[in-house]
């Protein structure tokens, strides 16, 4: 038997071979992140290790005895951390929810923060990602660490999108996901500083030292291991990644310079763009590039059918018409000029076309 197919917990050879690539996983997982492997608690994604994360510290801290009575959370975290904040500050009396704002370009506003701990009293959590899925800009997460610090605050940092494409942020709690970084769908990861505060989520078993229980899906996370190995030999290539990038928005602009590209005068990923074909519904566009082979995805949440204005867009004070044309494209080691011409070359033609239907 090969040992993806074996149960890490059984003492027979094939079931060693499991746990040995499970550990080997983790020791690369903790390399990516710039962190112990001890730490890392292996989960089905990148949302389980949000919710997990959570709802792990709050019960953790209140198990200790240091309750946390305030959760700051960014306006423009990902919905897995927005839902489960609400529904833990719901459902645990004397937990109250404190949105963090964030400037026109997207970026969480520190001081803001700083002002809203000083106002309050109690133990806090804060919650900001190290970068932006949607806009892909990079969130201040420094010295929001040493404001935490400074306030006896515990920080969380959703790293799903920016692992593998800039330096890992220290925090007490971390999120990542394999599939953002090039490996399978069902693995994430969730990594735990020794000494913070943490009660598992999910009970059962005594998998994953008793933080996350059930038995392991060995073969998406030795894939995931493997995706983080070649990832952090990958972090180099975000120059090249960039100029397409760079080369993809100075060519929107020519064919349409009122074009509005969000977060484009802040640090970015390199791999990310959103941007706003201004008359053009996200829904139009979605359809004529997909017509042209190019995969791009609406800036807004598209859900049964339905596009709503982007939480993100919506946060940095674009108004919801605007935010209804916002389209998103990601650039990735695989990505081409050639790419980028043929996204440029549909975008005319689109532009053409809708230009010709309004004149008729
Ligand atoms: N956090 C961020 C910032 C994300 O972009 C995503 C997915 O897009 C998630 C969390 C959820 O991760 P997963 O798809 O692995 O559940």
């Amino acid at each position: 038997m090969r040992a993806p197919g074996a149960n890490a917990s059984s003492a027979h050879g094939a079931g060693r071979a499991a746990r040995a690539a499970i550990e080997q996983a983790r020791e690369r997982v903790a390399a990516l992140a710039g962190t112990k492997a001890a730490d890392v608690i292996f989960t089905s994604g990148g949302t389980e290790a949000n919710a997990s994360g959570l709802w792990g510290a709050v019960h953790g801290a209140a198990d200790a005895g240091a309750r946390i009575t305030r959760l700051f959370v960014s306006a423009i975290e990902h919905e897995s951390v927005l839902a489960n904040a609400a529904a833990l500050t719901e459902r645990m009396a004397g937990l109250r929810l404190e949105t963090i704002p964030v400037t026109r370009d997207g970026i969480a506003d520190v001081d803001a923060l700083r002002i809203l701990l000083r106002e309050g009293k109690g133990r806090a959590l804060i919650a900001l990602m190290a970068a932006n899925n949607e806009t892909g800009v990079v969130q201040p997460v420094a010295e929001v660490a040493q404001l935490a610090q400074e306030a006896g605050a515990l920080l969380f940092v959703d790293c799903v999108q920016a692992a593998g494409k800039m330096a890992m942020p220290s925090a007490d709690y971390v999120s990542l996901s394999a599939h953002k970084i090039g490996g399978p769908q069902g693995a994430g990861a969730l990594i735990v500083r020794e000494g913070a505060p943490f009660a598992a989520l999910i009970l059962g078993g005594g998998q994953e030292r008793r933080r996350r229980a059930g038995t392991e899906n060995v073969s998406a996370i030795a894939g995931f291991g493997a995706a983080a190995e070649i990832a952090a030999l990958e972090l180099p290539s975000a120059d090249r990644i960039a100029a397409l990038r760079d080369r993809f928005e100075e060519g929107v602009k020519r064919i349409a310079p009122e074009t509005e590209i969000f977060g484009a005068k802040v640090m970015r990923l390199a791999n990310t763009t959103n941007f706003a074909l201004s008359g053009v519904a996200a829904e139009t566009s979605l359809m004529a590039f997909d017509l042209d082979g190019i995969l791009m995805s609406s800036g807004a949440a598209c859900s049964s059918g339905k596009v709503t204005p982007s939480h993100v867009l919506r946060a940095m004070g674009v108004g919801d018409e605007l935010s209804r044309c916002a389209m998103r494209a990601s650039f990735g080691w695989n990505s081409t000029g050639a790419d980028v011409d043929a996204a440029l070359e549909s975008i005319t033609k689109l532009l053409a076309r809708v230009r010709t239907r309004a004149a008729a």
